[in-house]
């Protein structure tokens, strides 16, 4: 690593693969001799549709996704998404049915209240979010407009390691764990995820969406928050965040590169192996969470969670950390704790530091 950079925990923005930086450094002021950067050029120039198209054919390849689903380059986040999908899909009288796995199902349970009536399919919040469901723990509702879950909860560490079938159009975010391993995308009417966390820079959300459920939805709303509207004019309905797209672009080379979503799901399992050792090795550290749920992306943790000084002892395993460039380890502010992030792009290295230094804290007690 180089350029005075430390590894980067952060949960999102988070870090991003260092050969995209500095392709991006490199064309910062002249992108390929168009005399112009990226970020100064009309997203209807030939130059920038190349990019468009190169980025949906990559993310089509990685993720074998069918041709009868469009692929989204959109804005707003996820939290966009909460809002956009009841407005779109449900409507009074009408059912949404939701797996609630914690802090994101619960923003999204809330949008959907407002436009219609929903059903928890599963309610994990009674456990403390320490657990999924398996697939007999769901109780779906068969005549719900559609069903929602969230593939990785970033928050309380917590990741399906298969996804259930629903009766009903099933809706993920898949914000904090896109692109980190294959899936079968069929199972699927509408992915959407935020880039800040595994794909690019925020400002984007990457939506994949069945085209047959996307003509479902309601044309009583304003042209723009219909999904048809960024479906007909290809992404280009008004201007999309375009640098944002095009590094986006980058980290899909890369991670072809990395020898594609089967490689990179196997480097995941290696890393977040090697944290979740060291806690289970350690009289310490402790994970909350059940061994077959836990996280591959955001490995979460305490120490000595029963003592009386446990949250001062954690700050001062995030303050010691800081000092030894181990930086954003503190857990999220709604659940406190300890949290590792520990995207595609955060390097082993990154992750043995944090190991040797879980130790060495351990042991200078
Ligand atoms: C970060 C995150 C969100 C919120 O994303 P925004 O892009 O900030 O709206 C929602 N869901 C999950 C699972 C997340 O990790």
């Amino acid at each position: 690593m180089g350029y005075g950079r430390i590894h980067n925990f952060s949960a999102g923005p988070a870090a991003l693969p260092e050969p995209v930086l500095e392709v991006l450094r490199d064309e910062m002021l002249n992108y390929k001799n168009s005399g112009m950067s990226i970020m100064e050029m009309s997203h209807r120039s030939k130059e920038f549709s190349k990019i468009l198209e190169k980025t949906e054919a990559l993310a089509r390849k990685l993720l074998a996704i069918p041709d009868d689903y469009a692929v989204l380059f959109m804005q707003g986040g996820a939290s966009h998404q909460f809002a956009m999908i009841p407005v779109n899909f449900l409507s009074e009288g009408k059912k949404a049915d939701f797996v609630h796995t914690g802090y994101w199902t619960k923003k999204a349970i809330s949008e959907a209240k407002k436009v219609g009536s929903v059903s928890l399919a599963f309610d994990g919040e009674k456990s403390g979010f320490v657990k999924l469901p398996g697939a007999t723990e769901i109780k779906w509702t068969p005549d719900a407009a559609y069903s929602f879950l969230c593939s990785n909860n970033t928050i309380y560490g917590t990741q399906f390691k298969q996804f259930p079938t629903a009766p009903t159009p099933l809706i993920a975010d898949m914000s904090s764990d896109y692109f980190s391993r294959p899936f079968d995308v069929k199972k699927f009417s509408l992915i959407f995820g935020g880039a800040q966390k595994n794909l690019g820079p925020s400002g984007l959300t990457l939506v994949i969406a069945k085209k047959d459920f996307v003509e479902k939805g309601t044309e009583k709303i304003p042209v723009f928050f219909q999904y048809r509207s960024h479906v007909s004019e290809g992404s280009r309905y008004n201007t999309p965040p375009t640098f944002a797209i095009y590094t986006m672009g980058l980290v899909l080379e890369w991670l072809e590169r990395q020898g594609g979503l089967a490689s990179m799901e196997k480097r995941n399992q290696e890393k977040a192996a090697m944290i979740y050792d060291t806690i289970e090795r350690s009289q310490i550290y402790k994970c909350p969470l059940d061994p077959g749920s836990r996280s591959l992306m955001n490995v979460v943790f305490k120490i000595k969670p029963d003592a009386p000084d446990s949250e001062k002892i954690e700050d001062r395993f995030v303050a010691e950390a800081e000092k030894k460039g181990l930086s954003g380890l503190k857990g999220h502010r709604a659940i406190g704790g300890l949290r590792a992030s520990i995207y595609n792009a955060f390097p082993i290295e990154g992750v043995k530091a944090l190991c040797d230094f879980m130790r060495e804290f351990e042991k200078k007690g």
